[in-house]
Order: C-alpha cells, then structure tokens, then sequence
C-alpha cells in the first residue's frame, strides 16, 4: 500500500534521530542503571550561535524526554580567550531557549585540582612525561600522516623526575614553554592525536575564576572527559569533528580507571549564506563588519532575538533539521519558515507604509475622519478587531504607483482604480510630479463612497489591493531592511587569496527612516511582534529605543521560499 501523501507542503514529521536510539538501547541492557545524563559544554570565549542551539536542543531535549539531567558546564580551560560577559551571555541564551539546568552550573575550572591529581597518577602509572623539547621539536617529533613520529629524548624520564618536574611546573619556575606534561602513549599511532597529546602547558595568564592560582593549565581532550567522568555524564554528545578524539577519550579514562561515559558525535548545523564558527563571528563582530554580536543579521543567538525570532521558532527549527551522522548544509529558508509558521498565528496585523508616497482623495471632505473596522488576525478570530483612521490625505507605498505600468502591475496607475484595504476603492485621476526631477511625488484620486469595506454595488472588479495609512494619523518610524549576510550561499568555501569577509552583502542593511505607520502601534513595546500586510513580519527594536522614535526590524518577508522548495521537491519524487 502506498503512504498518504501529505496534505500539504509544509506536513512535518521529525526525523529519525539516531542518538535515541543509542539512549533506547542502552536503557533496554540496563547500562548506567537506566539513567540518562547529559551536558552542553560550551567555552566562554564568545556568543552562542544556531549551531549552539542544536545541541543545546538536543542535550536538554533528551534530558527532559528521558527524564534525565543536564548539565551547563562551562569549559573554561583558556585563560586568554575566555570572560565573564561570555558566561552571562550563554547563560542568558539558554534560558531564553526554554532550558534549565537547575543547580547545575558547572565549570571546568572547578575541576583543576582534580585534574591536576589525575595527571600525578597517569605520571605515577609511567604514563605521562614532562618533555622539554620546544613546540616547533614537538611538532617535528610528531611525523606526518603517512610517516610515524620519534620519541622525545624525555620521554624515557624518570618517574620521581617527573613528578618533581611538573610539581615545579605548578609552582611557576619555568617559563612558557620550557615544559609541557604528555601522554605517554604511541608516537607511531595512525591517528595523530594518540602521538603523546600535550595534557598540560604552562600558561601564565590569568584566569577569569580562578585568578593568578594556575600557571598550568590542562588541554581540552584531558579536560573534557575527566570533566563528564567527574559529572556522571552517561551520554556525551559532540560534533563530528571529535570523532578522532574518541580513542584519547577513551584511552585517558581507561588508564585512569574512572567511570566511563559513552562520547556519540553527530554533525554540526551548517546554514547556508551565513557563518557558525565562533572564531568567524568574532571577527565580523571585532572588524566592525556587522554591528555588535547582537546584530540582527548575524546568526548569534542574541542577535535573532533582536532580529525578532522566538525561542519557540528556533526550538522548530532544531526539531525539523534533525540530529544525523552525515554533515549537510541547511537552507535559511527553512529556518525563515519556522518564524512566520509561528508568527501567522500569533502576530497581530497591521498597516505600515516604508517608503511614503502622499494620494490625496479629491472627492473627501478635508475635515472628515473615519474610523474604519479592520481584522487583527484572519488566522484567529479571537485576536479581534480594531479601528483605523481614514482621511483625504493617505499614504500608500511609492512602489505601489507606476506611471507606466507594465502589463502584470495591478496596482494604481493613471485612470486605473484599486481597492485600499479594509476602506474604499480609488481611482487616479491626477499624478503630481516635481518640476526639476519628474519624481511623483504625490497623487490625485477620487473615492467611491459606496464602496466601503466591502465591493462595489454595482459588481465591477478590481485587481490590487494596496495598504495604506491616514496621513495625519500616521506615525513616523525607522524600519531596518536585512538581507542575507553574506551573496556566497557557502562563504566558507572561500576561493584562493581571498577571505569569507570578501563575500559579506553590501546590502545586507537598509535603513529606512520616513516610514509611516497606522497609531495603533504608540502602544507597541519593545520586542513585540506584528505583521506588516503584504511586507512581512516585524520587530520593535529591544536596543533602539527613545520616546520619538519606533525601531522595527524586518524579521522575514511573507514569500515563503522554503513552501516554494518542498513544493518543487515533491514534484520530482
Ligand atoms: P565554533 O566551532 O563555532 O567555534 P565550538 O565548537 O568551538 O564552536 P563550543 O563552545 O566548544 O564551541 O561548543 C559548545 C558545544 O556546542 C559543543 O558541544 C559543540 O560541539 C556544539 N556546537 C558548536 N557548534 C555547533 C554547530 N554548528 N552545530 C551543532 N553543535 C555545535
Ligand atoms: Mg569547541
């Protein structure tokens, strides 16, 4: 029999997620007595981004569905790149997803005298070795991938000279440099990571918890996994780029003879016409390419929130694209998809014209004012009405009014009649241009007093509807315009001599400031959300805000491009 086909483009159905299905097994073989235990383990060396989201997504996300625990840890191991603005903003950011992880907010740094402890006794099992060669030997040292590496001349130290060595190393007698503590594990591996890894360097910076205690400071891969150890972490989950860092993983809580926690890698969240990489965002946001790391077009999660986007939407988003193996790109347009799904239900409509064009009605009395009746969401009945002024001076959009018109426009033209929204039909009679320029730069219609939110008695038709707003009533704003970042769909792939930054969208912002919108929205608050008919959704501004002016960012257009793509995936099928 065949399946149903779905009712419409858009039908979801969450996809398979493969980790699940790791958790149901080990469940089912009463591994770690049923207890599911996970954690988001960011570095606070910057804002989270999308990608982020994912796995904060997912961690929590099986957390809750298990019934489980997940931890925050915050993996804070660089002393150079990492601050407290960066903890604040991650904590912040996670919380507005519509996660908590409780009591448990944990910090790799709370962990450094327990790590330092652990590396005694690898030292102790003759399994790790203070070496003195300088970075550049070490990497010498460590062969290529077709040709095994060399033992260090140290790396037949003593025990006794070990210990007192690396006990020096903490006490601060050497240099940057001069030493660093090595697993002692195989210089000929096939993999590259198990050719004695660096556990310790000297650093001596200091640490933005733990002050000027530590000049030693342990590398991720030891960290990491003694970290989860020491957490109960059962399923430690991370991106595929760590699947070469299993064996170490595992090789370090093995030879520690700690509990064990199981590490599963999934692909990353790669977006089209954008960049996840914290390193990249840094430097758009250092370079002053875009503004700040909240700004509304780059994909932090600071930055959507001021864009507009909802925790709901972005929850949607990580639900639909799916936990898999296989790295893959993830059009925008989807993400862009899962805002306005949301946003047509929830966002109120209203009337808002960016680039102003003045029609004055002929035929209406100059001192009249009509409040006509208008819906404030066709999708919810419940969301009501309310009333919009009406006048002889209006403004209606400029690209809404062609001289010339070709033969598609539907909308006004000289002699040509239109229906404006929720109010009458007009008709141009008149079109008023500026003597030096020829721009128009107003228009003359006449209204039909019988056609009042409804359509003509007498059954004549007409084939655009346009949004307006009373001139006098109008509110002036600033609405930002966002394109894509970047014109590249993939700005990573960058050609030879050239830099991601060489593909950032000049147009990436437009600022329009004579924008005018219907009063209503003097009751609009910072962050809320509307929809702008037939223009899109917006956002008022959460930073740029004063009592004369309201800031409202696009969020996205109406054009649903992802309905567009499934639509024309479905036909191929
Ligand atoms: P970036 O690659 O952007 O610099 P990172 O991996 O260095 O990020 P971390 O702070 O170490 O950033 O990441 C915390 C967690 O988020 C890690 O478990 C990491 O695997 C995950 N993560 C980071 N980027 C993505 C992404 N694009 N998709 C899914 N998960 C991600
Ligand atoms: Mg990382």
């Amino acid at each position: 029999m065949k399946s149903p086909a779905p009712k419409n483009a858009n039908e979801f159905t969450a996809p398979p997620n493969f980790i699940k299905h790791i958790i149901d097994e080990d469940i089912k073989a009463g591994k770690n007595d049923g207890r599911i235990h996970t954690r988001f383990p960011p570095e606070p060396n910057g804002y989270l981004h999308i990608g982020h989201a994912k796995s904060i997504c997912l961690n929590f996300g099986l957390a809750e569905e298990y019934r489980g625990l997940c931890n925050l840890r915050f993996d804070d191991t660089d002393p150079a790149k990492e601050e407290v603005e960066y903890v604040e903003s991650i904590k912040q950011d996670v919380r507005w997803l519509g996660f908590d992880w409780q009591d448990r907010q944990y910090h790799a740094s709370d962990y450094f005298e327990q790590l330092f402890e652990f590396a005694i006794q690898l030292i102790k099992k003759g399994k790790a070795y203070v070496d003195s060669l300088s970075s550049d030997q070490i990497r010498e040292y460590r062969g290529t991938l077709t040709q095994p590496g060399k033992n260090s001349p140290y790396r037949a130290r003593t025990i006794e000279e070990n210990l007192d060595l690396f006990e020096r190393m903490r006490a601060g007698e050497y240099d940057e440099g001069e030493h660093v503590l090595r697993a002692k594990i195989d210089m000929a591996s096939p993999n590259m990571l198990m050719r004695d890894p660096t556990l310790y360097r000297i650093k001596k910076v200091p640490h933005y918890r733990t002050g000027g205690m530590w000049v030693i400071y342990p590398m991720y891969d030891f960290t990491h996994c003694l970290s989860d150890s020491i957490e109960g972490i059962t399923h430690s989950i991370c991106t595929l780029e760590f699947e070469i860092n299993r064996e170490l993983y595992d090789w370090v809580l093995d030879q520690l003879e700690v509990y064990h926690p199981q590490q599963i890698e999934f692909a990353r969240l790669n977006l089209n016409y954008t960049v996840l990489s914290k390193r990249k965002l840094i430097r758009l946001v250092e370079e002053g390419h875009v503004n700040g790391w909240d700004d509304p077009r780059i994909p932090t999660l600071s930055g959507l929130r001021r864009r507009g986007y909802t925790p709901e939407s972005i929850r949607n988003f990580c639900e639909r694209i799916g936990v898999a193996k296989a790295d893959s790109m993830v059009d925008i347009a989807l993400l862009e998809y899962c805002i306005r799904e949301q946003l047509n239900k929830i966002a109120p409509r209203v009337m808002g014209v960016l680039r102003p064009l003045k029609v004055i009605i002929d035929n209406y009395p100059a001192d009249k004012v009509e409040e006509l009746g208008a819906i404030n969401n066709p999708e919810d009945p419940d969301m009501g009405t309310r009333k919009i002024p009406f006048s002889r001076e209006l403004y209606i959009e400029q690209d809404d009014f062609m001289e010339e018109p070709p033969k598609k426009f539907f909308r006004l033209a000289p002699g040509r009649e239109v229906r404006l929204r929720y109010a009458y039909f007009i008709t141009c009679v008149d079109v008023v241009k500026d003597s030096a320029t020829g721009e128009v730069t107003a228009l003359h219609c006449t209204y039909d007093p019988q056609t009042r939110g409804g359509d003509a008695p007498d059954g004549r038709k007409v084939k655009g509807t346009l949004h307006w707003v009373s001139a006098s009533h109008a509110l002036s704003a600033q609405v930002r315009l966002y394109e894509h970042l970047f014109v590249k769909e993939n700005p990573n792939a960058v050609k030879e001599g050239k830099d991601f930054t060489a593909y950032i969208n000049p147009n990436s912002l437009e600022i329009l400031t004579n924008c005018m919108v219907e009063p209503g929205l003097a009751a609009a608050r910072p962050g809320d959300r509307y929809q702008f008919e037939r223009l899109g959704y917006f956002s008022v501004d959460t930073k740029d805000v004063g009592p004369e002016s309201l800031v409202f960012n696009r969020i996205v257009t109406l054009r649903d491009t992802w309905a567009k793509i499934l639509k024309a995936q479905q036909q191929k099928k």
